[in-house]
Parts: C-alpha cells; structure tokens; sequence
C-alpha cells in the first residue's frame, strides 16, 4: 500500500494507524496492559538502551495509543502526534516541554477559559510571563514581541465567539522572533483546517470534542511539525505522566473514523441555523464563519476548508432571553463541550461566566444575550423547530 498521507483525509480517517496483527483484525485491539514482558534480560536492556523496537510498560508507549496518534498525525500533516489524557494535559505537556523561567508567552485573549488560568495562574509560578492580546489583530501580536518571547499560542476559531486568528501571518511573525507557534484546533478538528500546512510548529486538541465526536471520552493531542522534537516531548509527556489509556485511545481511534462525514453533517446543518437564526427577530447577530457577515469572513476561506459547527450568536432581551431559550429549548442539550452527534447550547451569562459579573463579562465580549451552539447531526428542520419554539417563548 502506498503511503497513507498520499491519500485524501476521508481515506485517511478510515485507514490511518491501523496495526497489522498476527491474527488479521481490521481494527487495532485494544492491548489492555500496563507492562509488556522481555523475552531476556538482553532484549529488556536492548529496548531500555534504545537499540531495538518494542514495547515496554504502557506510560511510555503502547500499541493501542501508538496506532491512535500516527492517524492523527498523518491528518495534522504532522510528523509525529503524542496523545494525552485531557486536552488540558496536552496544553501543560506544551507548556512545561517548550518553556523556561524567563521565557514569555503571547496568547490569544479569546482562548478556552482553563488555557488563560494555567498561564496566567500557574506558569508564572515558575516565572514564565504571559501577554494575552486579541490575536484577530496581527499586528497586535507584533507589538507584543518581546526578545524573551518563545512560543505565540493562538486558538482559532477561539472561545466562545468564534473569532479567528491569522496562522500564516502569525507563524511568520513568532519565526522571525525566533519563537514557535502553537494552535489549538479544537473548534475546526484537520478535516477543515490544518495548521501545519500555514506555518504551525505545534497543533493541540481536545478530542473529548469532534476527534471522538460522542461524548463518551475526555483526551488530547498535541501534533509536532517536526520529528527532532519528538523525543524530548515524549520524556516530558513521560514524566508528567498524563498520557492517555488504551480503552480511550480505541474509542477516539473508532470515532476518527467518521470523522470526516460527522462534521460535514454538522457544518451542512450548522450553515442552515446560522441563516436562520440570523433572519431571526429576536437575534441581534450571529457569528458563524460560514456567514459572509462574520468580520472575518475572508480570513476563514483563506485557512480553512469549511465552516465547522460552532455558532456564537446574541439575543435580543439579554439575561431573560437566554435563561428563557435554555430552559425552553427541546433536542438541543443544555450542557458545556461541543463537537459531539447531539447538538447542545449553553449561554455563558446565566451559566459558565455567572460568577464573573456583567463588567468584566462585557470586557470579553461576553454580552448578557450571548448564547453558543455546538451543532450536531440531527435532522435539521427537527433542530429548526426546537430553536423556532424556543425563541417564541422570549417576551
Ligand atoms: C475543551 C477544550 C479544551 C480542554 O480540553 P479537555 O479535554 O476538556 O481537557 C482546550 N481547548 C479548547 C478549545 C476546548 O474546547
């Protein structure tokens, strides 16, 4: 067979990291084992030195996993994927691989909530010094540059208004700073976007999101660029031991396979709410990249492939009106994550950013009527008419 990256990503998806085994299994059984036994005490040593190929305990390395990340890898068109046991495990495996006391940080403003803590509360612990800018604005993150700077962190599209940040342009600016370029790319999964073809070193993921797609795992991902840094990400990964186990690695590998059609399902299902909702009278507006009225509409055909199924959108009626639509709302679940078959719908002010008051909510753009949509596979005028019902029921 030739190499599996020649192929396109919906082949990919399907056939990518398959082991071969003995016994002919289609898919990768899962090697439910902590440790793997030395045929001798010179093959034990021989794999402890590195000089030969095998498995040894399953923090390190285990089959199951191993076939989940180069499937993964080869849909990043990276070199190499390390998998994890959170997306939060892989964003701190980044973080503690790549930096050192002194080193500064530029990270987008608009970026999932436990991203900002672990820089802004935890890594300064260790001196490491974050700047947080609007990365829709490149040249703002020119302007943040410092000579200590060593890793630009961008999410994009980013939480929870779907903004997006130029990769190109922003890989070009960490390179000249001598600095790497990380992407969090959970919102768009490689079947629409791919980081490392615009400039990323780094690509991280949450596949409790769309890799997995059914709201049964939480894992992530980091994907490297390139293959010299794989070793000492692996020994970072090792040491702080938040791998990922291989029942869950089985699972994601099994949802990657549908990968390609779930999320054409939802962005096709997606597109026709976004109209909708923005032809809405009780809606003020609607972020959506596959809208020509998103801000950055341009930008979102210049990097990415496909719109995704993440929708930001803003009532008319403010607190009242989303308390009203989440507790009216038939299908459309009420509940945080995203990428997931089911759709669900979550409205920060009343919910996940309560406790931050109305002043700084506003600040981050979360206004009162804010409400964000992960679209799932349903059928679309079904999911159409729980929205139509609910909506009635604002005042
Ligand atoms: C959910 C999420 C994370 C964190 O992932 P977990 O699997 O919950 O640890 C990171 N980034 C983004 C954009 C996310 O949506």
């Amino acid at each position: 067979m030739k190499d599996i990256r020649n192929y396109k990503q919906e082949t990919i998806c399907v056939h990518a990291g398959t082991k071969e085994t003995p016994e002919g299994s289609i898919v990768t059984p899962i090697y439910q084992t902590s440790t793997f036994k030395f045929k001798d005490v010179n093959h034990g040593a021989s794999l402890f030195k590195g000089e030969s190929d095998g498995y040894i305990y399953t923090r390190m390395r285990n089959p199951t996993v191993e076939a989940m990340e180069d499937a993964i890898a080869a849909l990043e068109m990276g070199a190499k994927a390390l998998g994890c046991a959170s997306g939060m495990a892989a964003i701190h495996t980044l973080f503690a691989t790549v930096l050192s006391h002194g080193d500064h940080v530029i990270c987008s403003e608009a970026v999932y909530g436990p991203t900002y803590t672990i820089l802004h509360d935890f890594f300064t612990r260790f001196g490491v010094e974050t700047t947080f800018v609007d990365t829709c604005n490149s040249e703002a993150v020119q302007k943040a540059v410092q000579s200590n700077t060593k890793l630009i962190f961008i999410e994009t599209p980013g939480n929870p208004s779907v903004v997006m940040a130029d990769i190109a342009a922003i890989a070009l600016i960490a390179h000249k700073a001598g600095a790497k370029l990380a992407v969090d790319n959970t919102f768009m999964s490689p079947i629409y976007q791919k980081p490392i073809l615009f400039g990323a070193d780094y690509v991280v993921h949450s596949m409790t999101k769309y890799l997995n797609g059914h709201a049964d795992v939480v894992a992530g991902i980091i994907i490297l660029k390139d293959e010299s840094e794989y070793k000492s990400f692996r020994k970072s990964l090792n040491l702080i031991g938040g791998v990922i186990d291989p029942f869950n690695s089985f699972l994601v590998h099994r949802g990657l396979k549908t990968l390609s059609i779930r999320v054409k399902q939802q962005a096709e299902n997606a597109m026709i709410i976004a109209e909708f909702l923005e032809n809405h009278p009780k809606v003020k507006w609607v972020n959506y990249p596959g809208l020509k009225s998103h801000p950055q509409y341009e930008l979102g055909l210049k990097q990415m492939t496909g719109p995704g199924s993440m929708i930001a959108a803003e009532l008319l009626g403010g607190i009242e009106a989303g308390i009203t639509v989440m507790n009216n709302i038939e299908l459309f679940q009420l509940a945080v994550s995203l990428g997931g078959v089911e759709s669900l719908i979550q409205h920060p002010a009343s919910m996940t950013h309560a406790g931050m008051g109305k002043e700084s909510r506003e600040k981050a753009h979360i206004y009162d009527g804010l409400i964000r949509i992960s679209v799932g596979i349903e059928d679309v005028n079904d999911l159409l008419s729980a929205l139509d019902n609910a909506l009635a029921m604002i005042p």
